[in-house]
């Protein structure tokens, strides 16, 4: 069985303060868990992070990046800068920047290419809408997704796909472990292949409002590989409880 990967979206939440109790908690020296856990804070707050976990088992990533290497593109951030701060991740795709900055699949594609070419692993992100889920369209639109951001990369490895349903985001409103697990398999099967890796090594995070007392019915499915966890990450002790339940 794959190792569960436990991803914290922090989005934008978050002060030098609150970044330094956090991972105090967080990011204990030594200590083994039971999954591979990274934290995704803010652009301004990753150096910051990077220090606190320096020594602990837990990995920084970003939430975003460009889809160039460099240049003039004014308030961007490259994945060659990330890397070169050592974030390990990056979060690609995530529904936010896809509703409020009109991110499509093609830049997104673009962002995957340009992160894993700066040797960053990418999490990216699909998921429908409630209008589309009740339309019956959530198989389609998630296929669309994962065959839009993946189709041009010559291999799946350090790649892994979250599952987050737009109707999940912070709303309490979680996939059951059915439905997750229901999408997670045909997320699987939409997997391009033959791309230098099996498709059952590709790590598939659920997201969406995952929480300590759901965490552990999600990753007792059999295509649950993990979490990408927003809300539930802001606190040390919730966060902890849901990386404690990949055990
Ligand atoms: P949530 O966010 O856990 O607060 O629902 C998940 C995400 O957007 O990654």
């Amino acid at each position: 069985m794959m190792r569960p990967l436990v991803i914290g979206n922090w989005k934008m939440h978050g002060s030098q303060a609150s970044v330094e109790s956090l991972l105090r908690e967080l990011a204990r020296p030594g200590e083994q868990l039971p999954a591979d856990v990274v934290v995704c804070p803010s652009f301004v707050h990753l150096q910051q992070a990077i220090g606190l976990c320096e020594g602990s088992p837990v990995e920084v990533g970003a939430q975003d990046c460009s889809a160039q290497d460099s240049g003039a593109r004014t308030g961007d951030v490259s994945a060659a800068m990330l890397a070169d701060l050592g974030c390990r991740w990056v979060i690609v795709g995530h529904s936010e920047r896809r509703q409020y900055h009109a991110e499509g699949d093609e830049l997104i594609a673009a962002k995957i290419t340009a992160a894993i070419s700066a040797g960053l692993n990418v999490v990216v992100c699909v998921g429908e809408t409630r209008a589309e889920r009740e339309a019956g369209d959530a198989h389609a639109v998630v296929a669309g997704q994962v065959r839009g951001a993946l189709a041009g990369q010559a291999s799946l490895g350090g790649i892994a796909v979250a599952y987050e349903p737009i109707w999940a985001i912070g709303t309490g409103l979680t996939a059951t472990p059915d439905q997750a697990q229901q999408m997670h398999a045909f997320i699987r099967a939409q997997l391009p292949g033959q791309k230098g890796v099996e498709t059952n090594r590709v790590p598939l995070l659920y997201g969406g409002s995952v929480k300590p007392d759901n965490a552990a019915a999600l990753f007792g499915q059999p295509d649950i590989d993990g979490a990408l966890v927003g809300g539930a990450s802001l606190d040390a002790g919730d966060f902890r409880h849901i990386i404690m339940a990949a055990e």
